[in-house]
């Protein structure tokens, strides 16, 4: 779920900063119907291309260099050279996508540094009344978001997705870089992702006023455990997440204390987000 604005008005684009709280060297990811909408905005090169074919519409966000003819704001990409771009697939989204003469700056419906949210409920409780209208799309089926990467030089990965760096590495015939990166971008925040209560990661929790978030078959279970995934599947326990955070911070836990995650395919991302959430 993303909160969306003509991502060429400045108007539009200051009003997502303000609602989400979100500082302005924090750049948005811009949405298209496809790419030859986003042709004025954006360099290609043969990397995007090869990764477009292959993966979109979908939870794929692109860094670009920006064309010198882009109408996009300089607040829309904090300043940057670089443009972020997806093509994402839900069909309502697509349809508003395909009946605008001007791309969404859409970035993830939450307050800034806060769990994204994973259905139209999750978007009410977040800003209330702020908002004038919600679109009901149902459970986001991946519940995380976007892969992003980025193909300005050799190509590398500012944030883990669903996705997955080998799948890509695989798609492009190339090593990844693995040089971190002075790029600003939210996802990339050391603290992001937060339930708004302290965050534990491999220990378990010593009394039942903390939640437990366990993984696969567990040998005990108790009121206060909740499973990402019983039959441990990764992809299912990402889709999962920030449903069940929600759900422990409703509930008035005081602490959530997560299990190992196996930190391969998904668990990477969800590995990724549990860590910024602990800090
Ligand atoms: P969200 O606010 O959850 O939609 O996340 C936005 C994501 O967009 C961040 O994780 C960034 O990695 C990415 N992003 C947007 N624009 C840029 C850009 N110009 N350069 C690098 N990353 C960007
Ligand atoms: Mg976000």
């Amino acid at each position: 779920y993303g909160l969306a604005g003509n991502a060429y008005s400045k108007k539009a684009l200051k009003k997502i900063f303000k609602l989400k709280k979100r500082p302005n060297k924090n750049p948005l990811i811009i949405h298209y119907e496809n790419f030859k909408k986003a042709k004025n905005d954006v360099l290609f090169n043969e990397y995007f291309f090869k990764l477009y074919k292959k993966f979109c519409p979908g939870p794929i966000t692109f860094v670009l260099k920006k064309n010198s003819k882009s109408k996009i704001p300089s607040l829309a990409t904090a300043k940057l050279n670089t443009v972020a771009i997806r093509f994402p697939k839900h069909r309502g989204i697509k349809n508003i996508l395909k009946l605008s003469n001007f791309p969404l700056a859409m970035p993830s419906a939450n307050l800034s540094s806060r769990l994204s949210p994973v259905d139209a409920i999750d978007v009410f409780h977040e800003f209330k009344k702020k908002l004038n209208i919600i679109i009901d799309g149902g459970k986001s089926k991946i519940g995380i978001e976007s892969t992003v990467v980025d193909l300005t030089s050799q190509p590398r990965i500012l944030r883990p997705g669903i996705i997955s760096s080998n799948e890509i590495r695989r798609t492009l015939k190339i090593n990844l870089s693995k040089k971190k990166t002075k790029t600003k971008s939210p996802g990339m925040m050391k603290k992001h992702y937060s339930p708004g209560i302290p965050v534990i990661i491999g220990r378990k929790p010593k009394n039942t006023t903390d939640a437990y978030i366990v993984f696969g078959k567990t040998s005990e279970d108790s009121k206060n455990y909740f499973n990402l995934s019983k039959k441990a599947d990764l992809k299912e326990a990402a889709a999962n997440l920030y449903k069940i955070m929600r759900k422990i911070k409703k509930r008035g836990y005081k602490k959530i204390y997560v299990s190992k995650i196996p930190n391969s395919g998904p668990g990477i991302a969800i590995n990724d987000r549990l860590l910024r959430a602990s800090k």
